[in-house]
């Protein structure tokens, strides 16, 4: 069974582990040196070639004693910062960072969790079915670890990723997000002595945006600008601008309207000014998919085990929609069909990070629980 102490124990080892983005190598090595003493194996994908880490991610292979199928759970290595030289603190049930530094829990706790569970799988007390872990890196800079992980090396096609809040609030959607950049090039001349031999690429890129809708587009959508740059000098009519934003919604076609309406206004505004020179002035607009929206319909047999497991701890289960990106986009998109449980971890990505270890030990119970019931399937 789950034993708080040692899952405590284990935790607090890992939070004062410095794990930023790209830098997960000594954590990574940590946690294989534990599961393989467990006796399990442990793999590190490729993946470094391309996320720019010291590490690939790290897949651990629990064998099932039972022939349903595998199921695996995710957390991801490295943190945000502020992280240099943690001090944590542990009061009245709540671990919390000094002030100085992020917490960690974001997504320690998760890591925390998987190794308690390894160690009570050794025990050998309960049937289990086979369990692969994955722990990817450069989660937060783009969820590059579950990019490019090696799917072939991934034997379940169904599981959960630990990387939420409420332990009672699993995640069962999240949106599709596209990045967007705008350039417009216009002509330079001097502002004051000849200005109408320029073209102000500031203006014109101003005068594209302003007729653009922005923020919360209907309940599920999103756009933003989010930066923009162009010129160089006061009296020099600016030659180039550039915007940068992002679109969100759990709707892919929404998505496509809006780049459409986007292209349109672009054209619009473009053709609207006399070519001057060189077919001046141009620009272009490019849109990047930087990751797709996931929906696992509640019905579904993993929503089910998730309200069971939840029920046998007396968890009250509901399941929300998250309005960000995570490792689950990627899985989904990968064929990997997965949820996201939260882990009690709160203000993450701020020094005021907190959990509760009630919430750990109940998580962690909930991933048992989990376990139990999906050995009952085959
Ligand atoms: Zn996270």
């Amino acid at each position: 069974m789950i034993d708080p102490d040692r899952l405590a124990l284990e935790f607090q080892n890992l939070l004062i582990i410095e794990s930023p983005s790209k830098k997960e190598g000594k954590l990574a090595y940590y946690i294989a040196d534990i599961f393989e003493a467990l006796g399990y194996k442990c793999f590190f994908d490729r993946s470094a070639e391309n996320t720019g880490s010291e590490v690939g991610n790290l897949i651990v292979k629990i064998p099932g004693t039972v022939p349903s199928s595998p199921i695996f759970f995710c957390a991801h290595l490295d943190t945000v910062g502020p992280c240099e030289n943690p001090k944590i603190i542990f009061d009245k049930g709540i671990y919390r960072s000094d002030g100085r530094t992020i917490l960690g829990a974001d997504d320690k706790s998760g890591i925390a969790i998987l190794i308690e569970i390894a160690k009570v799988l050794k025990e050998n007390i309960f049937p289990h079915p086979p369990i692969e872990f994955i722990f990817t890196t450069c989660e937060e800079i783009g969820l590059l670890g579950a990019k490019y992980l090696d799917y072939n090396l991934i034997d379940a096609n169904e599981g959960f990723v630990l990387d939420s809040e409420n332990p009672s609030e699993v995640i069962n959607a999240a949106p599709s997000s596209y990045q967007f950049k705008i350039e417009i090039k216009g002509k330079s001349a001097h502002a004051g002595l000849e200005p109408e031999k320029g073209i102000n690429a500031i203006h014109i890129l101003s005068q594209i945006l302003a007729d653009l809708p922005f923020g919360r587009i209907d309940e599920e959508t999103t756009m933003n600008v989010g930066i923009i740059k162009g010129g160089n000098y006061i009296n020099i009519v600016p030659d180039y601008a550039e915007a940068k934003g992002e679109i969100r919604s759990h709707k892919e076609e929404k998505l496509l309207e809006l780049q459409n309406l986007f292209q349109n206004q672009f054209e619009k505004i473009i053709s609207s000014y006399p070519v001057k020179d060189k077919n001046l002035p141009s620009g272009k607009i490019r849109f990047e998919k930087i990751f797709k929206a996931f929906n696992i319909p509640l019905d579904d047999p993993i929503c089910k085990v998730v309200q069971k497991a939840g029920e046998k701890v007396g968890l009250n289960i509901v399941f929300k929609r998250k309005e960000g990106g995570s490792d689950a986009n990627i899985f989904n998109e990968n064929g990997l069909k997965c949820l996201i449980l939260g882990t009690g971890m709160q203000k993450v990505h701020t020094t005021e990070e907190f959990i509760a270890l009630k919430d750990l030990i109940i998580t962690a119970n909930l991933v048992l629980e989990i376990i139990k019931l999906k050995s009952e399937m085959v």
